[in-house]
């Protein structure tokens, strides 16, 4: 796959606000992300914030990139609709909830997942991903029928499983409590829990297979668009 393209010619470059990638992990954890990156031919610059970007490229403050494939990687923004709610709002966004999970002065109105700002222990926001957002459906429909029963309600605790993330070919980082994985341990182990967390026997074998094919061919599976009509294709027959 991707024989077209010469990886001497091209320039990868990320881009991060902060002092460092991947800033929820461990710093020796960010290090080592950072560092296979770099073997892989990848450009981190820290530090620096992206304040426009253009068909042609991307600029730093008065620095200008010149990028003809600029990947936006820095988020998803909240629902514009908490904006009409009249609450408070942290930020990003996010509706600012309590330990139950509602909206200050409305012990009846809830805000869960990626919309809501809820502390955690350390007693910085919880992050948007998909383990916060199950947790707090699951936790919030126990409530609710609690408070139907005429019971009291529980505050959430989000219970924090780890997290990891593949950097390449062998390459990962993990971080469970306080176990810190990395490298080709760690890319085992992101392996294992995706199969494990597939639904089915079937599946997991299916990608397992699947997997261990990708791996000693080569082969992702991926390909690439090299007709480029989509581009300018603006007119009527587009339209259809
Ligand atoms: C590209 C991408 C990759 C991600 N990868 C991971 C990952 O690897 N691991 C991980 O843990 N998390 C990941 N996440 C984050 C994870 O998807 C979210 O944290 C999680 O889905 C949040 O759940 P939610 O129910 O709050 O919101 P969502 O899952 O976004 O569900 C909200 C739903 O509400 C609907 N909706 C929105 N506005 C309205 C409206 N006005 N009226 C009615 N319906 C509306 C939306 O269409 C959507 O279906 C990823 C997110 C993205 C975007």
């Amino acid at each position: 796959d991707f024989k077209n393209i010469d990886p001497s010619r091209t320039r990868v470059i990320l881009i991060e606000v902060g002092p460092r990638i991947l800033a929820s992990f461990d710093p020796t954890l960010s290090a080592r992300a950072t560092r296979d990156l770099e073997k892989l031919g990848v450009h981190v610059w820290t530090n620096s914030r992206v304040t426009n970007i253009n068909a042609d490229g991307v600029f730093i403050g008065n620095e200008f990139v010149a990028a003809s494939t600029i990947v936006w990687a820095a988020g998803v923004a909240p629902s514009s609709m908490n904006k009409n709610l009249g609450v408070p709002l942290d930020p990003g966004g996010r509706v600012i909830v309590e330990e139950l999970m509602n909206i200050p002065g409305y012990p009846e109105i809830f805000v869960i997942g990626d919309q809501a700002h809820f502390k955690g222990v350390d007693g910085k926001p919880l992050p948007g991903l998909a383990p916060v957002a199950t947790q707090q459906g699951r936790h919030l429909a126990k409530n609710i029928k609690a408070m139907v029963a005429g019971k009291t309600p529980k505050p959430f605790r989000y219970i924090d499983k780890g997290f990891m993330a593949t950097i390449g070919r062998n390459k990962a980082i993990a971080e469970v409590g306080k176990l810190k994985l990395k490298g080709f341990i760690a890319w085992m182990a992101w392996l294992l829990v995706h199969v494990y967390f597939l639904i089915g026997f079937k599946n997991r074998v299916a990608v397992l297979l699947q997997w261990i094919w990708s791996y000693f061919t080569h082969n992702k599976g991926a390909r690439l668009i090299t007709n480029r009509d989509w581009r300018t294709h603006t007119g009527p027959e587009s339209e259809t």
